[in-house]
């Protein structure tokens, strides 16, 4: 099955809007002619609606950091579906490991933000992974099923597709330890065989990322795996240079 790669920049708390102009203005003639790979961004709420004006046209697709499963109400400082629609943006960021651990956001909260997001046009990029303990003790594969499960059990069948995994080893984020191709390969496996079991006919389409200190040296090793479909990267996204040489080290050899 050919997968379209998708390397999505998570940019968390940085740049200003007029800083996150000045990235884009450098990044899209860097990937104009990348083809056979999506491109995206994740800045924050703030430069949402400048970056969809300024990247409308170009290949570069923008999403959100996060969402509210809600469609509105009183959720003071959150942000809904549809005020992303209204601004066009491309899709969202669910359950990121520093939302799971900073900001309380839970399996359960995720059973319903995948589908709110679905519904909504959204594209969701799930992300999972296991903490440094958890790997040691052996734990990899229960909190990988525990998560996948948790949060595509409300999805709808039809939509599976839809959604973006990104397997990222809590271990690798930002942290400069990159996970060997071959780890991050058994696992993404493991993500596609754990969707296979619930949705035979659709895993085989589903795009598994890998995240956790991705850096253009490297990007291609991990490419090369069969069940990886991409990259979500978080400090290397900051520099245009660096994030346009993991796109372009994400094309499908011709
Ligand atoms: C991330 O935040 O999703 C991430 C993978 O960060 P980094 O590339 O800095 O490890």
């Amino acid at each position: 099955m050919n997968r379209t790669p998708l390397v999505a920049g998570n940019w968390k708390m940085h740049k200003t809007i007029a800083e996150a102009e000045e990235y884009i203005q450098a990044l899209l003639p860097r990937v104009s002619d990348v083809d056979g790979v999506e491109v995206g961004i994740c800045p924050s709420y703030l430069s949402l609606q400048p970056l969809v004006d300024s990247t409308r046209g170009s290949r570069v697709a923008i999403y959100a950091q996060n969402m509210h499963e809600a469609e509105h109400g009183a959720y003071t400082g959150e942000v809904s579906a549809p005020m992303l629609v209204e601004v066009d943006v491309h899709g969202v960021v669910l359950g990121h490991s520093e939302r799971r651990q900073y900001f309380g956001e839970t399996d359960r909260a995720l059973a319903a933000k995948v589908p709110a997001a679905l519904a909504a046009g959204l594209q969701p990029i799930l992300c999972v992974g296991e903490t440094e303990d958890e790997r040691e003790a052996g734990d990899t594969e229960r909190k990988l099923r525990h998560q996948v499960q948790e949060a595509l059990a409300r999805a709808p069948d039809d939509r599976i597709p839809d959604v973006v995994i990104a397997y990222e080893p809590i271990w690798a984020i930002g942290t400069g330890i990159v996970a060997t191709p071959d780890q991050a390969q058994e696992a993404i496996a493991f993500v596609r065989a754990l969707v296979a079991g619930r949705w035979p006919e659709q895993s085989e389409r589903v795009r598994i990322l890998y995240g956790g200190s991705v850096k253009p040296e490297g990007a291609g090793d991990l490419i090369a795996q069969p069940d990886i479909d991409g990259f979500l990267v978080g400090g290397a996204s900051l520099d245009p240079e660096a994030f346009a040489a993991i796109v372009r080290a994400a094309v499908p050899a011709p």
